[in-house]
């Protein structure tokens, strides 16, 4: 089977998967599973988690205090 491939080696497909893996398309957010447009292969969280997460991180929470789970 991969010899088949390799013989039809006029396709890059490595370079293909790769690019396809760097560019900008739709994906599931890693946390809320929610689709959201990704801009890169780094890009892995919504924006909503992203910016909710940055909103914690900016804001002094004191340990303990999130019961409201
Ligand atoms: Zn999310």
């Amino acid at each position: 089977m991969s010899d088949k491939a390799m013989a039809d080696g006029a396709t890059p497909y490595i370079a293909t998967a790769r690019a396809r893996r760097d560019v900008p398309q739709e994906r599931q957010c890693l946390r809320c599973e929610t689709l959201f447009w990704s801009e890169g292969f780094g890009e892995r969280i919504c924006r909503r988690c992203k910016g909710l997460n940055a909103w914690r991180n900016a804001v002094p929470v004191t340990p303990g205090s999130s019961r409201g789970r």
